[in-house]
């Protein structure tokens, strides 16, 4: 029995359950089911457990006035990492992680708000690269989170007006969204 090892994939395509695989590289949870975010060859990583998708699109440091796609890694109170796997639309194997300052994010009503959490697909702008450092922003209408999964049940969010909502608990989540949140399929 051979396993499909270098299978092709497109994004949304169902790679492996979560029980079985981390995902990797190009790869996210959504409910419980590891999905490819790019197009390319299936690659798992037994010894870590991870499934990754592989493009052969070669990488191009991201400059000042790029518009790249990626997924929380870290998120902290003043400061997420976003791991960078789109550049410009398209699909990249750079392994980047930019910087989000959260403080010039926050909304202006008074409001503490949640810009980010952690596995959000989320699209920035590259507004600095000094120190090899790439400093983002999600401060425009089209950036933000476009893809995100409920704090309570890990199920997708649905947009609801400025917010997002869960359409199997109800939970209601705030961020900081693009103004193409929640339409399918995602566009990086
Ligand atoms: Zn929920």
């Amino acid at each position: 029995m051979s396993e499909k090892e270098r299978a092709r994939v497109l994004p949304g395509d169902a790679l492996a359950v979560s029980e079985e695989y981390l995902p990797g590289n190009h790869a996210y949870d959504a409910d419980g089911t590891i999905r490819a975010l790019q197009a390319g060859i299936v690659v798992k990583d037994m010894a870590q457990r991870e499934i990754n998708v592989k493009s052969e699109v070669v990488p191009k440091i991201p400059s000042v006035g790029d518009v790249v796609t990626g997924q929380i890694e870290v998120a902290q109170t003043s400061t997420s990492n976003l791991k960078i796997l789109y550049l410009n639309g398209k699909p990249t194997e750079s392994g980047f992680v930019g910087i989000i300052f959260l403080r010039e994010e926050r909304g202006g009503r008074g409001m503490r708000r949640t810009a980010v959490k952690l596995g959000d697909v989320v699209r920035a702008k590259v507004i600095s690269t000094m120190n090899a450092m790439i400093h983002l922003s999600i401060g425009e209408p089209h950036l933000g989170v476009i893809a995100s999964l409920c704090s309570n049940c890990g199920r997708p969010l649905a947009a609801a007006g400025s917010r997002a909502q869960c359409t199997n608990c109800g939970n209601v989540e705030d961020r900081k969204f693009a103004d193409d949140f929640g339409r399918e399929p995602v566009q990086p």
